[in-house]
């Protein structure tokens, strides 16, 4: 600010002319809550599927708030790969809380959010609800991968509630907790990471072998809002509107993703070798190894294709012997037609509180923010809502 525009301005100064300018853009924050119950009401009537949920402490405090986006889930449940990670973060406005977040990844490798779920603060009871609500609007639990860094919470909530979907841990969590505990073990980092890459059960085991022993580390403590689900409306309205029209303008069969994924390997596989012994099976051989590759199980023995669904060398080497479109071995989550089916549906914006049409059932539901953020000075003593 000094250099630009000849201001001195303090951090606090600049924090607080945000803080005014957010109340000037979005209204009193302390005040949200209170339109809570409406909002969410209004948010279901104008985008048919998503679904709203609120928990109130007594006296009607907010508990806990969690909301699901009817156009994703029902693309989720169709035309997306069933991989979906959660996590929370912490909010950084005056109400402070926690956010959590469910998403998964679109045919173009692009976050795809589910749901959203907001809080005071993170903790057992929390997952244990947002997952129940969760598991509500997920349809397809065949082949559902749920990633986390298995925090206690997490892992209780999906034993209990996601019981029939694969659990997974997420390799850059572990990742930065490996790295606190190993600043000076390059040689440890170095082989987390190449066990992370591999495709083998048996390789990936090798690896791992080789890791030393580590000490279990300490469990990190993680430390609602309408104004922060308008700023996610705006957001989310965003990269509806721009990944569409992304995908109308992409030519080709596959997404620019999968495109360029077949577009790196081209070379490596021309200097493969190929000997067919069946007329569905194949051994490859390139320069490092051989391998099977099964077009009928669409399956390569080397399992980059099983994971990834889209081809390995190995396999694009068959596809080129047998005549056949590379195209043809991706899954249909990496085409355009599937990506476009998956933002088909538009983020409808709520119209302005003047014009809301609610019931005197949601207009009298109101939801109060929590006690310990009214008074601050005895925020500890009031605590007793947790
Ligand atoms: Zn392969």
């Amino acid at each position: 600010m000094r250099d630009k525009h000849g201001i001195n301005l303090s951090y606090n100064k600049a924090y607080r002319s945000k803080d005014n300018t957010l109340h000037i853009v979005f209204g009193d924050q302390w005040e949200s809550f209170k339109m809570l119950p409406a909002y969410f009401h209004m948010l279901e009537k104008s985008n048919p599927g998503r679904v709203t949920k609120t928990e109130t402490y007594r006296k009607n405090r907010f508990k806990y708030g969690f909301m699901a986006l009817g156009a994703f889930i029902e693309r989720f449940n169709t035309v997306i790969r069933t991989v979906i990670p959660d996590d929370a973060t912490l909010l950084k406005s005056n109400t402070r809380g926690v956010l959590l977040v469910v998403v998964c990844k679109d045919g173009n490798e692009i976050i795809y959010p589910l749901a959203f779920g907001f809080a005071n603060s993170e903790c057992a009871k929390l997952w244990t609800w947002f997952l129940t609500k969760l598991r509500e609007v997920i349809l397809c639990l065949e082949l559902l991968m749920i990633v986390s860094d298995r925090c206690t919470g997490i892992s209780n909530g999906m034993k209990a509630i996601f019981r029939d979907a694969a659990q997974g841990v997420c390799a850059y969590q572990l990742a930065k907790n490996l790295k606190q505990h190993c600043r000076k073990r390059g040689d440890v980092i170095n082989l987390y990471y190449r066990a992370t890459y591999v495709y083998r059960v048996e390789e990936f085991g090798r690896l791992m072998a080789e890791l030393p022993q580590l000490r279990l580390m300490p469990r990190k403590r993680y430390g609602p809002r309408k104004r922060t689900e308008i700023q996610l409306e705006y957001l989310l309205q965003h990269w509806f509107h721009d990944r569409r029209s992304n995908a109308r303008e992409m030519p080709k069969f596959l997404t620019h993703n999968a495109d360029q994924h077949i577009k790196d390997r081209v070379l490596p596989s021309q200097r493969c070798e190929i000997h067919p012994f069946d007329c569905n099976r194949f051994k490859v051989y390139s320069k490092w190894n051989e391998e099977i590759v099964d077009l009928e199980q669409r399956s390569c023995s080397c399992r980059e294709w099983d994971l990834d669904e889209l081809p390995c060398i190995h396999a694009m080497v068959v596809a080129t012997f047998k005549g056949m479109p590379i195209s043809a071995l991706c899954s249909d989550f990496f085409t355009i037609g599937w990506l476009k089916q998956a933002y088909a549906m538009a983020v409808n914006p709520v119209p302005k509180p003047e014009v809301w049409d609610i019931t005197n059932a949601v207009h009298n539901c109101i939801v109060l923010l929590w006690k310990k953020m009214i008074d601050r000075k005895t925020r500890e003593k009031s605590d007793t809502f947790c």
